[in-house]
């Protein structure tokens, strides 16, 4: 049977710079299929966010629900926006609610300085690591389920259990290893964070991390607590490869790793689970640069790279893999290039302009020198 060349990809472009930097994603995307010619995606737009919550009553409609469950894979924008919050005052987040549904348990964020890019480090180094967040357990998996009590005590529970320690432990490692096969120099190394010095759930958390890694010999392995691996990440973070932590923990890093590579615009994520997977920038709807035009749209660009990579490893796809390296090399140039730069980065382009600017790149079939 021939491999699989067509892929559905749902796309929700969502709220505020969500939609703007989605179809900078969208122009890549078609750019790297038309260049590389050995695969098809057919992209199709559904609702869903703050603004569809606003007009239907539902931010997440059944509509869409279905259609991310049979796609191939979603490519998404962002979702939110302060104005519109349910009855009792939380805000919108259907993207939380597709990560439970699609039980998208690994939160992939990696964290690449690239040249050209504003690092508020001195002397930054080689930054190169991904940071993997839980995303079905933790202090998450509370969420609108904690409890106030009189108006005088508010709890909220964290979840640990062996199974979803496991697969992130195990999804940690994994990654270490496809990450040493693209770059044989790289060192194999997993550091896992917890605050096992205090509490249960985190010690728990460690042990299972060592049971796991017990079974990748090859792979270096350490465990560090939470408040050492904030200054750690500030530090040296060209010693660390792939981080595996908490949920919250993993919200919080990935937060600080981005100011490291040049702030939310520059980066990318993934939300991925054993059937289904989630392509989308880490940063959101940005309200107080919505609709001005000046959102980078770099982070939903390699977004949408990861979606192809993750497509390509699942498929066996070489074509679809190779589209996802002509992507990243093409930020690269651009970005090193300098002529043309996004205004978090200390240029003048707009959103289409540098997405245009990318898109210009990848099709460009010489090799890309940065
Ligand atoms: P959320 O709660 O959904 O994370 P937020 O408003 O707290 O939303 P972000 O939307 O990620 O957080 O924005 C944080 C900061 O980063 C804002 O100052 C925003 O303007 C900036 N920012 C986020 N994304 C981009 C982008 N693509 N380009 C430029 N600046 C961005």
């Amino acid at each position: 049977m021939a491999a699989k060349s067509s892929f559905t990809i749902v796309v929700l472009p969502g709220d505020g710079i969500g939609v703007d930097v989605t179809a900078e994603a969208l122009k890549v995307l078609r750019a790297a299929e038309k260049q590389t010619g050995t695969f098809q995606l057919d992209c199709k737009s559904y609702d869903c966010g703050a603004v569809c919550y606003q007009r239907t009553g539902d931010d997440l409609p059944a509509a869409t629900m279905d259609a991310c469950r049979n796609a191939d894979a979603v490519l998404l924008g962002a979702m939110g926006h302060p104005d519109i919050r349910k009855l009792d005052g939380t805000e919108l987040t259907p993207q939380v609610t597709l990560r439970v549904e699609l039980d998208l348990y690994a939160g992939v964020r990696p964290c690449k300085l690239y040249l050209g890019a504003r690092s508020p480090l001195k002397n930054p180094g080689d930054l190169d690591f991904v940071i993997l967040r839980e995303q079905t357990e933790g202090l998450f998996a509370s969420q609108q389920g904690g409890i106030v009590l009189h108006d005088d005590v508010a709890t909220d529970t964290l979840v640990m259990t062996r199974p979803g320690i496991r697969r992130i432990c195990e999804f940690a490692f994994r990654l270490a290893q496809d990450r040493t096969r693209k770059d044989p120099k790289r060192t194999r190394k997993v550091t896992a964070v917890d605050k096992a010095n205090i509490f249960k759930s985190f010690a728990f958390f460690r042990k299972i991390f060592r049971e796991v890694g017990a079974q990748f010999p090859e792979i270096e392995k350490e465990s560090t607590y939470i408040d050492a691996q904030a200054l750690y990440l500030v530090q040296r973070p060209e010693r660390f490869d792939v981080i595996v932590t908490e949920n919250m923990f993993g919200d919080i890093l990935s937060d600080l790793a981005a100011g490291l590579i040049g702030g939310m615009g520059m980066a990318p994520s993934a939300d991925i689970g054993d059937r289904h997977a989630v392509f989308q920038p880490a940063h959101g709807t940005a309200p107080d640069i919505a609709g001005k035009s000046i959102a980078n749209p770099i982070a939903a660009i390699l977004s949408a790279g990861m979606m192809l990579d993750w497509l390509g490893r699942r498929h066996e796809h070489e074509g679809l893999r190779a589209a996802a390296k002509r992507i990243d090399d093409a930020v690269t140039h651009v970005l090193a290039d300098g002529k043309i730069l996004p205004v978090d980065q200390g240029g003048s382009a707009t959103t289409h302009e540098f997405g245009d600017a990318v898109a210009h790149a990848v099709e460009q079939v010489s090799n890309l020198s940065s």
